[in-house]
């Protein structure tokens, strides 16, 4: 803040003219750095979400007021590993200081956060924020219980519908025709439950199992089930398989190549299909591929979703529900593969799964 004052009109008084000018413009700079501080001091402390930056070492230096809270104690100048203890947040942690870690789930100390990392370039610094994530969890968690109890509710009611129709069925021909109308009708709300418990099973992880699975072998039973009806409808079905092992679970897969296959038979009207097995550099690859009426581009990014279907009507007729891709996604999602769809209006759709396999 100090100022020069010179009246000597030479050079003098000009040299302390500019340092006074310098002096105000350091001064303006200085102070409007303090408040950009100050308000990011606000901010931070404001912010619900816990956050900290953490330098390349793994060292904590900046904690704000909600991670404070959460970490139960000041924790800025103590190393990543001291602050937090929860094995999954270091790992995290870990990756992110190597430019890996970007965001994920993590579970600590009791609650469920979303957790976020920004790898600083320059300095190799860390920010860490973690967005709480408990509430919706639970929720998912209630939504998932309902859809799972409600749907066990429902069936053993159909079930029972199902039995008493088809005893009046084989007693009572002068109702013939409205009883064949329930009996088809409770058959499709039999086969949504189906589908609903299956897809609530597949969102609680601790189902499924893990085992070595031979594809090959999945595949010549579910053909054996498959090849009568094809050819009642008179249409092919080929089969070509490589001996191919994966990690997962066996009814699950399974369920996979049904799913495919059933769509394949219900959506081809002539020609026929073909599943094949067989390996591409690491993948294990389940390919189904038919000649039916195939599906318009602008429906193929949205058939995965539940309940999606092209054509109500058309998919009714032919016993589809709008669950059965969304099944086939969760599961090769939950084997860490992915899947591809190819298909053309009039000339037939092809189903690529391309699930991780050993290294052999
Ligand atoms: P759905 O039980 O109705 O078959 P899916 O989830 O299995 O339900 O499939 C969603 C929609 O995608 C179907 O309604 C159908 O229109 C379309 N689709 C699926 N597979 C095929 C196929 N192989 N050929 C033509 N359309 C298909």
């Amino acid at each position: 803040k100090a100022r020069a004052f010179l009246k000597t009109g030479d050079e003098l008084e000009e040299l302390a003219r500019e340092v006074n000018s310098m002096a105000y413009s350091l001064e303006n700079l200085i102070e409007n750095n303090r408040r950009e501080l100050s308000q990011l001091k606000a901010i931070l402390s404001a912010m619900s979400e816990p956050l900290t930056l953490i330098d390349k070492s793994g060292r904590l230096l900046l904690v704000n007021r909600a991670m404070e809270k959460l970490l139960e104690g000041d924790a800025r100048g103590k190393y990543y590993w001291e602050a937090f203890f929860s094995g999954e947040i270091l790992e995290f942690i870990k990756k992110s200081i190597e430019g890996k870690g970007n965001t994920g789930e993590i579970n600590f100390r009791g609650r469920w956060f979303l957790i976020t990392s920004n790898h600083i370039q320059e300095s190799g610094e860390v920010v860490i924020v973690l967005h709480d994530i408990t509430q919706m969890k639970e929720l998912e968690k209630i939504k998932r219980d309902f859809v799972l109890n409600a749907s066990h509710e429902f069936k053993t009611p159909l079930t029972a519908i199902k039995g008493f129709v088809e005893t009046l069925l084989e007693e009572d021909s002068s109702h013939r025709e409205y009883l064949e109308i329930i009996k088809r009708n409770t058959e499709r709300l039999i086969r949504i439950t189906d589908s609903l418990m299956l897809l609530g099973k597949l969102e609680s992880i601790e189902d499924m199992e893990r085992k070595e699975v031979n594809l090959r072998g999945i595949g010549e039973n579910v053909v054996k089930i498959f090849r009568p009806r094809f050819s009642r409808k008179g249409l092919y079905l080929k089969f070509y398989a490589e001996d191919i092992t994966v990690e997962g679970d066996p009814f699950l897969l399974e369920q996979i190549f049904i799913n495919l296959l059933d769509n394949a038979l219900k959506y081809t009207d002539q020609g026929g299909a073909e599943l094949r097995i067989y390996r591409k550099n690491n993948w294990a690859i389940i390919e189904v591929s038919d000649t039916g009426i195939g599906i318009p581009k602008e429906h193929l990014h949205r058939i995965f979703e539940r309940f999606y279907v092209v054509d109500k009507s058309r998919s009714r007729e032919r016993g589809g529900t709008g669950l059965g891709l969304s099944i086939v996604k969760h599961i090769v999602m939950r084997h860490n593969g992915k899947i591809e769809v190819k298909s053309l209006q009039d000339e037939g759709s092809t189903f690529t799964i391309f699930l991780p396999t050993f290294n052999q």
